[in-house]
């Protein structure tokens, strides 16, 4: 498969789970898991708040149309374009990458 501008990587410390990408996608190819959980720098004596962990994030390739929307609305910078254009996969279902394989693009490009 080749793409036009190439793979988006995924840095998964830096995403909130806010869903913006999510919805924003004009072909529904986002999807992620996540859960509450209470925040570890919740001030000592403060209520504990909750924050949102990744569980999983998903991007289906075979119907990403490489607009860049995701990444620009992407309010933390965990979406980025990777050089990365040509890359084949086995079956459809593999063109899906899911967290530790758009991890493994980041930094394939001379975005950090
Ligand atoms: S580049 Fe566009 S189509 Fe592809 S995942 Fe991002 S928002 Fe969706
Ligand atoms: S917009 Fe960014 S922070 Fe929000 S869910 Fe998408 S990748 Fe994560």
């Amino acid at each position: 498969m080749t793409t036009p501008r190439g793979v988006i990587s995924l840095k998964p410390a830096d995403c909130t789970s806010c869903m913006l990408c999510v919805r924003e996608c004009p072909t529904w190819c986002i999807s992620l898991d996540s859960h509450q959980a209470p925040d570890p720098e919740t001030p000592a004596g403060a209520r504990v708040r909750l924050i949102n962990v990744l569980d999983d994030f998903r991007i289906d390739f075979s119907r990403c149309m490489s607009c860049g929307i995701c990444v620009e609305v992407c309010p933390f910078d965990a979406l980025a374009w990777e050089s990365e254009t040509d890359y084949d996969e086995p079956t459809r279902d593999a063109l899906t990458h899911h967290t530790d394989r758009m991890s493994s693009h980041r930094g394939t490009s001379s975005k950090p």
